[in-house]
């Protein structure tokens, strides 16, 4: 079996794929267009914001949003500690200061209350401005924003949804990538909604800001794309990308999201009791569960269980080894007091498993089997 089955995705959707494919091949048009125009439409609606510019990965779609807040150096920016590198990259990139921050052990998310610990001892220290909040929703469960954007309130400070793997989750109803001031998600193959590249987008009800995304994100264009008014980047998603989402967006929207989280059921029955902690359930909130991560219970080998599960042909992930402030990128980054003791345990701990919407009981029930198996001969 595979980690993530994106062949099986293409042979349900193969039909209006190929076709979708096919058109933008004779249209002779593979920058911008229809098959752009719309996808931003039908994004926008589906998150429930006023608008989506699409571009050309998750990591543009995040310092996009940080240039056109005109986040730079001197800026202080609170980033979790447990997360994929992009998330505090793009902050390095502009010349700001990634603070990272600790996280819940439970939700895998920025831990609100160490944020606002965070923000208290950098406006103390005064060497740095507090700016911006990069929340993300880590494995496909949105983070605290209630909290958080109480948090950001109160300090006045920007807030930006990391939705990369959020795409598809909601709080109370409220779609994710709609929490942010700017909310950005990507469409690298293996995300909830991937395309067959790489593909990002923002979101955002601000008109200045989206305007100015949409300049950054074709070299920093005027009036017209040759009136150049700011150093910005090539950042597009492709035509024929956009074709492909479109077809991948209307599954996503009416099945996809509702099947990963029956999957994400089996699992929780097939595992309870062994030994494992399991991911835990949020009032209100749905997951679009980019993974299924549980943690091994300490004293168990996790690389020895990962080999042996290997064997018996059941591919595990480990999302992600290292805190971020352990990254050499980050050498020398603004140091939290009190560290991040949580992140330092699930990069120990956490592990992945095979995950998606076309992921089958019988599968579920394999990975389990094996899990369990596996666990008692190593302890
Ligand atoms: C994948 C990912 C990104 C970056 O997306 P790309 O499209 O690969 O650039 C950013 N943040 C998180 C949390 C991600 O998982």
């Amino acid at each position: 079996m595979q980690f993530r089955d994106l062949g099986a995705q293409y042979r349900a959707l193969h039909h209006d794929i190929d076709r979708a494919v096919l058109d933008v091949m004779s249209s002779g048009q593979f920058i911008g267009g229809g098959p752009v125009r719309e996808l931003e439409e039908r994004l926008a609606d589906y998150v429930g914001v006023k608008h989506c510019v699409t571009c050309a990965n998750g990591t543009d779609a995040l310092q996009l949003a940080l240039m056109a807040w005109g986040v730079g150096p001197g800026d202080a920016v609170f980033v979790p500690d447990f997360t994929f590198f992009s998330s505090g990259e793009v902050v390095s990139a502009v010349e700001a200061t990634p603070v990272f921050v600790d996280v819940d052990a439970r939700s895998f998310n920025i831990d609100p209350v160490r944020l606002e610990e965070a923000v208290c001892v950098v406006k103390a220290e005064g060497k740095l401005v507090p700016r911006a909040v990069v929340a993300v929703d880590l494995f496909g469960l949105p983070a605290d924003y209630p909290a958080i954007s109480e948090i950001c309130r109160a300090h006045q400070l920007l807030l930006l949804e990391d939705g990369a793997q959020g795409f598809g989750g909601s709080i109370g109803g409220k779609m994710a990538c709609s929490f942010g001031d700017i909310s950005t998600t990507s469409f690298f193959p293996a995300k909830p909604l991937g395309c067959y590249g790489d593909g990002g987008a923002v979101f955002t009800d601000d008109d200045e800001w989206a305007a100015l995304v949409r300049s950054y994100a074709v070299h920093g264009k005027g009036s017209m794309k040759y009136d150049n008014v700011r150093v910005g980047m090539n950042s597009r998603l492709d035509t024929l990308q956009a074709a492909i989402l479109l077809v991948k967006l209307a599954a996503f929207a009416s099945y996809e999201v509702g099947d990963v989280n029956r999957v994400a059921r089996w699992y929780d029955g097939a595992l309870v009791g062994s030994g494992l902690v399991l991911p835990k359930r949020f009032e209100g909130y749905t997951s679009s569960w980019a993974q299924y991560t549980v943690q091994v219970p300490e004293g168990c080998n996790r690389a020895a269980l990962q080999a042996a599960l290997k064997e018996r042909g059941v591919p595990t992930m480990v999302y992600y080894p290292k805190p971020m402030h352990e990254q050499k990128a980050f050498e020398g980054a603004f140091e939290c007091p009190g560290g991040c003791p949580v992140t330092e345990r699930l990069c120990e701990a956490v592990l992945s498993l095979p995950m998606g919407p076309y992921v089958m009981q019988t599968d579920v029930d394999m990975v389990s089997a094996a899990l369990r198996k596996t666990m008692t001969e190593l302890t």
